[in-house]
């Protein structure tokens, strides 16, 4: 009998889903099996500002769990929608945690009889709080400053330094919630609170920690070729040891850290563009900033730190045998390794590959050499944006792929395009959940 290929285990998106709303029911639970029956002004802020300040504690947990990078999340959900995922619950967790702030004080007011400004320093002055505070501030800042407004103008590094500091604020919220009077009502609610919490902090460290240097020890990873692919595109070609021990698979990416100056500090994602194979990896990179322009001076002999794999863009997604492969720009890479190892006859595979002019087009000759041989249909889709004939419209798509809504469709190119194909697919008959994108963004 052949020898079953291996199947990573993956959580779906609504498994995902399903797990946070149960857990926050659950939280639910734990505050009305406390909530003492109180109609008095006081008694019905002070049960507003402990359910809320629960669910915030627990919003927390769910939004350090998703960026834990376990891998059976990360290969089923994808880190694009994680990270969207985390950005919205980001959003809740900080209301919540303006909501129980007030209703404290206003509760706290309403028992003493003071005004508010007396009340927020008489609470201050409380053991704990001022801490708890501090941590909420971490909190809104890294919320501050990934509004993307302000994230645009901030360097990725700063960015990142601030989420940092978000372990910390959870900290401090952590020992507030333990000196609280719910989690601290009874024996098992103090136990569940605190073992849920280790829980995430193994999976955080040994993710985000451990796994990362096992894999650069035990890998070797070091640059052996940098070549141009077109107009401020390279490909880096690195090779190490047991690398297919690492499982990627065609449309996964890795986070990169190249050990040279200037590139050191900061671990970039890119996805593979061609399979792992020969111990050797491939990722092809567009000069979009001052990393990435970097990136063309890498000499052979560099040390290469890379993590991962993540993603969700891989041949698990697949429900239907004819698959059409639509590709913006750079989002190629993945493309390119999907089309070549995606299973199918002739007939089966298209690739739909959109670029400014032909000058633009990266990786051609192997996609040529890959259509002839596999008999997968390949199309060019060239010219500028907003110009006058557009090649992702319902009709210019349902002309070069006939029988599209047959399709399972694999989409990755930049924000706009993405967005506009996805709708124009959807129009043209391709149901929404057989559209499967994923963003060069986080
Ligand atoms: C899942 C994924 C796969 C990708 N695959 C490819 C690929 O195969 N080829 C390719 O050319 N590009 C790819 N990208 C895009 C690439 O990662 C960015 O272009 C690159 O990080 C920009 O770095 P920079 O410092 O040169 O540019 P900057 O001008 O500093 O940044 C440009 C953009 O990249 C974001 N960015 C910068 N550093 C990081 C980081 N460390 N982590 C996450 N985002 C960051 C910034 O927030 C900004 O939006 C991918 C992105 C993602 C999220």
């Amino acid at each position: 009998m052949p020898p079953r290929a291996y199947a990573p285990p993956r959580v779906s998106p609504p498994a995902l889903r399903s797990g946070i709303l149960t857990g926050a029911l659950a939280v639910g639970g734990m505050w009305g099996a406390q909530v003492r029956s109180d109609s008095t002004v006081a008694g019905v802020f002070a049960g507003g500002a402990h359910l809320t300040g629960l669910l915030a504690g627990y919003g927390v947990l769910v939004m350090l769990f998703l960026m834990a990078r376990v891998p059976a999340v990360e290969h089923g959900v994808g880190a694009d929608r994680l990270a969207r995922l985390h950005s919205l619950g980001g959003r809740y967790v900080l209301s919540l945690c303006g909501a129980h702030a007030l209703l404290a004080l206003c509760g706290y007011a309403a028992h003493t009889g003071t005004g508010l400004p007396h009340a927020a320093l008489d609470l201050l002055g409380y053991p704990g709080l001022a801490a708890a505070t501090a941590g909420t501030a971490l909190l809104v800042a890294a919320g501050v400053t990934s509004v993307r407004a302000v994230r645009r103008r901030l360097a990725h590094e700063t960015w990142r330094a601030v989420h940092l500091l978000t372990y910390l604020g959870a900290a401090l919220a952590f020992a507030h919630q333990l000196a609280g009077p719910d989690v601290a009502a009874s024996a098992l609610t103090g136990w569940l609170w605190a073992m849920a919490h280790a829980a995430v902090a193994v999976l955080l460290c040994w993710y985000r920690l451990v796994v990362p240097v096992r894999q650069a020890l035990r890998h070797s990873l070091r640059v052996i070729e940098v070549r141009d692919e077109g107009p401020g595109v390279v490909s880096v070609v690195m090779r190490g040891t047991g690398l297919d021990q690492l499982r990627a698979e065609p449309g996964q990416f890795f986070r990169w850290r190249f050990l040279r100056r200037r590139l050191w500090r900061t671990a970039l994602p890119f996805s593979l563009s061609a399979p792992v194979r020969d111990d050797t990896m491939r990722i092809t990179v567009k000069a979009a900033g001052d990393h990435t322009r970097r990136m063309r001076r890498l000499r052979p002999g560099t040390r290469v730190l890379a993590t991962g794999p993540f993603g969700a863009l891989t041949a698990h997604r697949r429900t239907r045998r004819k698959v059409l492969l639509l590709a913006g720009g750079v989002g190629i890479t993945p493309m390119r390794a999907l089309f070549e190892t995606l299973p199918g006859g002739p007939g089966d595979l298209t690739l739909l590959y959109r670029a400014t002019s032909a000058e633009h087009l990266v990786l051609r000759t192997e996609l040529e050499a890959i259509a002839a041989r596999r008999g997968a249909g390949l199309h060019y889709l060239l010219g500028a944006s907003g110009a006058a004939f557009d090649p992702l419209a319902p009709q210019a798509l349902r002309s070069l792929v006939p029988g599209l809504a047959e399709h399972d469709v694999y989409l990755c190119g930049p924000p706009g395009m993405s967005a506009a194909a996805r709708a124009a697919l959807v129009r043209a008959g391709v149901p929404e959940e057989r559209v499967h994108a994923e963003d060069f963004a986080f």
